[in-house]
């Protein structure tokens, strides 16, 4: 009979917890999803000289999302040649 009793006042208490961290599960991956959608619209070559862009690296992004390696930037004049844009520093990942 003890027996009986430890495993029900053990299920009482654990189903509680259970449940609260299944919603955070359930939570978290949504968020993770939208933040690699981000990254895989990154590009990854510089639009005017096809210089490849490190993603952790320095570049800079009009606000149509040209982008351009910080070298051309700066013979741009942080103007984008393809819309007229201000292009300003791609924020970098964090990780
Ligand atoms: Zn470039
Ligand atoms: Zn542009």
């Amino acid at each position: 009979m003890p027996l009986i009793v430890d495993i029900g006042l053990t299920y009482v208490e654990l189903r509680p917890t259970v449940t609260v961290a299944q919603q955070q599960l359930d939570a978290e991956p949504e968020d993770e999803k939208d933040e690699e959608d981000v990254v895989l619209e990154m590009r990854t070559r510089c639009e005017r000289c096809d210089r490849d862009l490190v993603v952790d690296g320095a570049a800079v992004i009009c606000s149509f999302e040209c982008t351009f390696c910080v070298d051309c930037a700066e013979s741009l004049q942080s103007r984008c040649p393809n819309c007229g844009g201000e292009l300003v520093a791609r924020p970098r990942r964090q990780t």
